[in-house]
């Protein structure tokens, strides 16, 4: 017996409601824009514009439409390349780029183990899969096995298949961060789905703020970042989407390498440059854990991180730009001490959350 659950609430979220904003369902979640108090007048057709931006790439990167792009690709596997858009082309490139980048910890091609664990299109949730069936479909999981050539897509066997849930919502912030800026505004803030990027300020003065909310008691925040203009934010989490299999919580994110769900992480948030890389190395380093990601924040500069291993007694880790920008709730600054225990090369601070 098994139970598919979500949360509502994201992990992240703007901390001020004063501002004009609007909000709409797209790619299969929420989506808020909000403008700087200065472009009041411009909220509608601002959001009516990225909601267009964020309709059509849900028609072509999702895997829950059979006629999507990404849809349409899997389907050929094995058969023939298909033509894809330079949107499409695009996110599948950035989909290989964070496999290289993580050493396979994120793979575009994971599709046949998500369905398997029962988070794709047929969701109705599974029995445990056993040993022999993980092993069948994780011969089907090799993003480097995907060929992009000439504007066309081809996986080689009959039976792999894309899933782009793990960057696609990322991309498609900075598609519409891009718009904005393009058509004059100059002050907002894009959310799709806790996937954010700011440009700006909200109001004169003060850079946005978003609140952290804890993995462990999503009633509470554990904290507040500040994004300077341009800078996007993401997040994985293990307790947004999970389904229980006989009374044990399975993550939504996949290791690619054992065909498991991940265990041992309950939270990344990434603060980087832009939306894409937030979106890719959030999912990528929850899968590697904080030890992994230790080693693998050497080979992606510029990303700062703030992880919550799944373990008691509840730790945060920060990088430390992120702990310059991180005002942790005052239970927890009083816990706060700077080290790197345990995990060498990550020198962050290092908070117990109270229990
Ligand atoms: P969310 O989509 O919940 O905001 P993420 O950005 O971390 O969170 O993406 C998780 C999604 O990525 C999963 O729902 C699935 O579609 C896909 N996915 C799962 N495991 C992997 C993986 N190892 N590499 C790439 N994508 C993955
Ligand atoms: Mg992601």
């Amino acid at each position: 017996m098994s139970l598919a659950l979500a949360f509502g609430g994201t992990a992240c979220f703007l901390l001020r409601t004063e501002l004009p904003s609007r909000s709409f369902r797209s790619m299969g979640t929420l989506a808020t824009v909000t403008l700087g108090a200065a472009y009041a007048d411009r909220i509608e057709p601002v959001t009516a514009q990225v909601r267009g931006i964020f309709d059509r790439l849900e028609r072509e990167l999702s895997t829950y439409r059979p006629d999507s792009a990404i849809c349409l690709l899997s389907e050929k596997a094995g058969v023939a390349p298909r033509a894809i858009s330079d949107d499409t082309y695009r996110v599948l490139s950035l989909g290989q780029h964070f496999g290289d980048l993580s050493g396979g910890a994120f793979d575009i091609t994971v599709a046949p183990l998500v369905r398997l664990w029962g988070f794709g299109k047929t969701s109705a949730p599974p029995d445990l899969p056993s040993e022999e069936t993980i092993r069948e479909q994780l011969k089907l999981v090799d993003y480097r096995r995907l060929v992009l050539k000439d504007g066309t897509a081809f996986l080689p066997r009959k039976g792999m298949a894309v899933d782009l849930g793990g960057i696609a919502k990322g991309y498609a912030v900075d598609r519409a961060f891009d718009y904005c800026r393009s058509a004059g505004i100059k002050d907002f803030l894009i959310d799709l789905s806790g996937n954010i990027r700011v440009s700006g300020r909200p109001q004169g003065g003060e850079d946005w703020q978003i609140g952290v909310r804890d993995p462990f008691d999503r009633s509470r925040l554990i904290g507040k970042v500040t994004l300077p203009s341009g800078m996007a934010l993401a997040t994985s989490g293990s307790y947004e989407r999970f389904v229980e299999i006989g009374g044990q919580r399975y993550s939504h994110i996949i290791d690619p390498r054992t065909g498991y769900p991940v265990t041992g992480t309950a939270g990344v948030t990434i603060l980087c440059g832009d939306a894409t890389t937030a979106d890719g190395l959030s999912t990528s380093f929850f899968v590697v854990g904080l030890k992994g990601t230790a080693r693998l924040l050497q080979k992606t500069p510029g990303a700062e991180v703030l992880i919550l291993p799944d373990k008691y007694p509840r730790e945060i880790w920060l990088t430390p730009s992120f702990a310059k920008t991180f005002v942790p709730i005052p239970e927890l600054s009083s816990k706060a001490r700077s080290g790197c225990a345990g995990v060498a090369d990550f020198a962050g601070l290092f908070c117990v959350l109270p229990s």
